[in-house]
């Protein structure tokens, strides 16, 4: 399993390029992925692409547009709305793959080169967690200030904060005063 969860924890770092924890009032977040040398090193780190690969702005707008749409396929996303079936099925005609039958597993190899084989690399990766039945461990924070994606590890698998400590505290502690407020008429 430990090889799952790393594509877990990989994937779950991709979500998080887009940091929308709010630190402050109004606070709009952090966009990792600001220019294509950004999504270059970004790639490399988790050995998408190779060093000679390039990536271009046109490979960084798409990676932003797909994260945008896969975001919404995390099953306790109840900040972004629902999935767009067509706008995914859309993207994905971009990306061809041909299969490569192994004597233990067989494997999808990108057909496309540079920043567009990083993304197919991931999207790969994606394709495999969810045929193992493991999408649903990526967690989204329900917190409408935090939003950050986590990967549960916990036997039932169904957090709802990114962590019990701040975010699921902080929960916690609004339903308590909401529900006092209604019961004192204050
Ligand atoms: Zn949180």
């Amino acid at each position: 399993m430990t090889a799952e969860y790393d594509k877990l924890s990989m994937i779950a770092d991709f979500f998080n390029t887009q940091d929308r924890r709010m630190r402050y009032e109004g606070d709009p977040g952090l966009e990792h992925l600001s220019e294509p040398r950004r999504l270059y090193e970004w790639f490399l780190q988790h050995q998408l692409i190779a060093a000679s690969d390039t990536v271009s702005e046109e490979d960084l707008q798409l990676t932003r547009a797909l994260r945008d749409e896969l975001r919404r396929t995390i099953v306790n996303n109840e900040h972004d709305g629902p999935v767009h079936g067509d706008k995914l099925v859309e993207l994905m005609s971009l990306f061809p793959f041909g299969i490569v039958f192994g004597e233990h597993s067989d494997q999808l190899i990108p057909l496309v080169e540079n920043g567009r084989k990083g993304l197919a690399n991931l999207l790969a990766q994606v394709f495999d967690l969810r045929r193992a039945n493991l999408w649903h461990r990526i967690r989204v924070c329900t917190a409408e200030d935090c939003q950050w994606v986590f990967v549960d590890r916990s036997r039932p698998g169904t957090g709802r904060w990114c962590s019990m400590k701040a975010c699921g505290n902080r929960a916690k502690n609004k339903t308590f005063r909401e529900k006092r407020k209604s019961e004192t008429g204050m």
